[in-house]
């Protein structure tokens, strides 16, 4: 009988277990194997134990070298060393603890001294040091937020139920400049029920494409649900750009989803397609192609209420998906939402500007509201382009019947 779920960790039995501890003989947290590993007495055979760091003679408490599966947990390992340095002697302080030092103002200002005068890396909580010892002349350099740091303010946000100060996170190249894909963006994300009943979260770990410019941080939400959020690099900040419910390894598996859903598709396996989008949209919930070729999906199942809805989810995630939103402007346009079709034509246009049956429409919505000298401009563009185009014809046809 398995009195416990088997993947916790030994110590706290809360968190998943992920790393085997030798010393332990069982699965652990990252948390605790922090806990453990600063006292030094852990195997040298262990990835994770600390190691002699032979090029830094600094002899301060960043002289060893480990591994971390997060910055999140290094910078954690490097608390405790900080808590640990602070209450050992130190011989060039005969033998004083920094913390019997920092007892008098001399004594404060003796520490500051000494770190102010060496150039300490960046990654070195110093600022949780400051705050130790109350350290109040001591430099401290402002860490640029990295992402597993957006990450967690994104999932502090949504704790609080502030979903609508997530903006400045997922705010990508200002593609919330219109309020209506800002309002469909909060309206998706209050309805993921695992979000919604999110109490607390663990970080397992993190890691960064190559390119420096995506990093996914793969967490526990209730200690229970797996989550990973995708970050992207844009200038200089980080930020949001989607969920996936499982582990990191799945990033790599939403291309070969859509590829395999826009297969059946376009062989007309309509049947086949629906469990298939049900089942990699529960798992990509951001992927702006599954929104699109759900979309699609209703599209040929004659339901254009909800061909419009996913037609908008692919818009939002990705504003510069022109044939997503040139399927929205259509399912609009068909259902005669003239105001809102004009607009997103023209923004196709106005990105691609010889994109032919964006002109076409826009020019038959012309015709339609009676509009004809801006129908006529554009469709005598269309023949420019492509003096075969039949469709530009019959609008043209039908342009001069009713405007001879
Ligand atoms: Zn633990």
């Amino acid at each position: 009988m398995k009195l416990f779920n088997s993947d916790r960790c030994k110590i706290c039995r809360k968190r998943k277990g992920n790393r085997f501890c030798i010393r332990l003989e069982g699965n652990i947290c990252w948390n605790d194997c922090n806990i453990l590993r600063v006292d030094l007495k852990c195997s040298q055979n262990c990835r994770y134990a600390l190691k002699k760091n032979q090029r830094n003679g600094k002899g301060i408490f960043f002289e060893f070298k480990t591994n971390a599966d997060s910055q999140t947990e290094f910078t954690d390992l490097l608390k405790k060393e900080i808590d640990k340095w602070i209450t050992s002697p130190q011989d060039f302080w005969n033998n004083k603890t920094p913390a019997e030092l920092a007892e008098t103002e001399e004594g404060k200002q003796q520490i500051t001294t000494f770190f102010n005068s060496f150039t300490i890396p960046e990654y070195v909580p110093m600022q949780y040091l400051k705050q130790r010892l109350n350290l109040a002349d001591l430099i401290i350099h402002s860490l640029k937020k990295n992402f597993e740091t957006i990450a967690a303010e994104y999932l502090d946000l949504i704790i609080s139920y502030e979903w609508d100060k997530t903006f400045e996170l997922v705010n990508i190249k200002n593609k919330f400049a219109d309020q209506d894909l800002w309002s469909n963006y909060l309206n998706r994300i209050t309805s993921d029920k695992i979000l919604k009943k999110m109490k607390h979260y663990d970080l397992i770990s993190s890691a960064l494409a190559e390119s420096k410019k995506t990093g996914i941080v793969f967490l526990e939400i209730n200690g229970r649900y797996e989550i990973s959020l995708i970050l992207e690099l844009i200038g200089t900040d980080w930020f949001v750009v989607g969920r996936i419910y499982g582990k990191p390894e799945l990033y790599n598996g939403e291309n070969e989803a859509v590829k395999q859903i826009a297969l059946l598709l376009s062989s007309n396996k309509i049947n086949e397609v629906f469990p298939l989008l049900k089942k990699y949209s529960a798992i990509f919930p951001d992927s702006a192609d599954l929104h699109y070729y759900w979309g699609l999906y209703y599209t040929f199942a004659n339901n254009q209420q909800k061909a419009e809805e996913f037609f908008l989810n692919a818009v939002e995630i990705d504003p510069d998906f022109t044939e997503a939103k040139y399927n929205y402007a259509y399912v609009l346009h068909s259902q005669k939402k003239y105001t809102k079709a004009k607009v997103l034509y023209r923004e196709i246009l106005n990105a691609e500007p010889e994109e032919i049956k964006s002109m076409n429409n826009l020019a038959s919505i012309h015709i339609d509201q009676g509009d004809y000298s801006a129908a006529k401009k554009l469709l005598d563009q269309c023949l420019e382009i492509n003096s075969e185009n039949e469709i530009a014809r019959k609008n043209l046809e039908r342009l001069e019947t009713l405007n001879p």
